[in-house]
């Protein structure tokens, strides 16, 4: 049998080709990288985790009108996506303080934004992911005017859905990262929702402990990553009953199994 062609290996997801034109395989890994991969590890069924939770959350954002590149989940790792060019800028919106702009601006983690902030970071690893201006993306052309008002539209559409949906079972979305890409239609670009939305990319912070439910777990050396992801999954919904015991107490779960 002849191997797919690989077209990109990331961080986080390999991507293949796919079996017709304009698709693409996105396979979905263990690995963690954090603080631009100067952390590497790995995290046990992760990639698993992230294509259900990433599935389900894309599913849901197009019954709203939330044009996004998922197709069909394949198998437990890989989902079918529509080949998109990426555009080279991470959407960050942020409805509470933390990480990096707490650090940049000297404002306490858990503040609760008196409005939600939308940032604009490049893609671009060897320079660290710097954030960027508005007035920069056009400069560059990295984007134009009119994608620019689509992104930020549809990231304020995806957060207003995503803080109900995470509200509602128990769960604060503090900040989460987006990625778009333009799906190519004859000579015309429309600008649709890429890459994934997962523990990986988002902080969730259970609302009645405060404990984070993401990937601060793994770059703070929290431990218990593995659990948070599950109990992500499980709150959506997303596990089968008795697959795997309910995680409330990440602490107590890690003592109790001596880790
Ligand atoms: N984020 C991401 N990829 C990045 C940088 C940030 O997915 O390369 C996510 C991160 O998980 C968080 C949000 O974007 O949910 C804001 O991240 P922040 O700017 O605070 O950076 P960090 O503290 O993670 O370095």
């Amino acid at each position: 049998m002849s191997r797919r062609r690989q077209i990109y290996e990331g961080k986080a997801k390999i991507l293949y080709e796919g079996p017709e034109p304009g698709t693409l395989i996105q396979y979905f890994k263990d690995d963690a990288t954090a603080f631009n991969a100067q952390k590497k590890g790995t995290i046990n069924g992760k990639g698993v985790l992230n294509n259900r939770i990433s599935e389900h959350i894309f599913t849901l954002l197009s019954t709203i009108g939330v044009p996004t590149h998922f197709i069909r989940r394949l198998n437990m790792r890989e989902q079918l996506i529509r080949q998109v060019e990426i555009i080279p800028i991470e959407v960050v919106v942020r409805n509470v303080a933390a990480g990096s702009i707490s650090t940049r601006l000297g404002i306490e983690e858990g503040t609760q934004l008196p409005r939600t902030i939308i940032e604009y970071y490049l893609k671009d690893d060897a320079l660290g992911d710097p954030l960027i201006a508005d007035e920069h993306i056009a400069c560059f052309g990295w984007a134009s005017q009119e994608e620019m008002n689509d992104i930020a539209d549809m990231a304020i559409r995806v957060n207003d859905f995503l803080c109900g949906l995470f509200a509602a079972i128990g769960i604060r979305l503090v900040d989460f990262k987006l990625e778009f890409g333009r799906l190519w239609e004859n000579d015309f670009a429309r600008v649709i929702l890429a890459d994934e939305i997962s523990p990986d990319g988002c902080r969730l912070w259970d609302m009645a402990s405060g404990e984070k439910l993401d990937k601060d777990r793994f770059r703070r050396d929290l431990g218990g990553e593995a659990e948070a992801y599950q109990e992500v999954a499980r709150r959506l919904g997303l596990m089968p009953e008795g697959e795997a015991t309910p995680v409330l107490d990440l602490d107590s779960h890690r003592k109790k199994r001596g880790k």
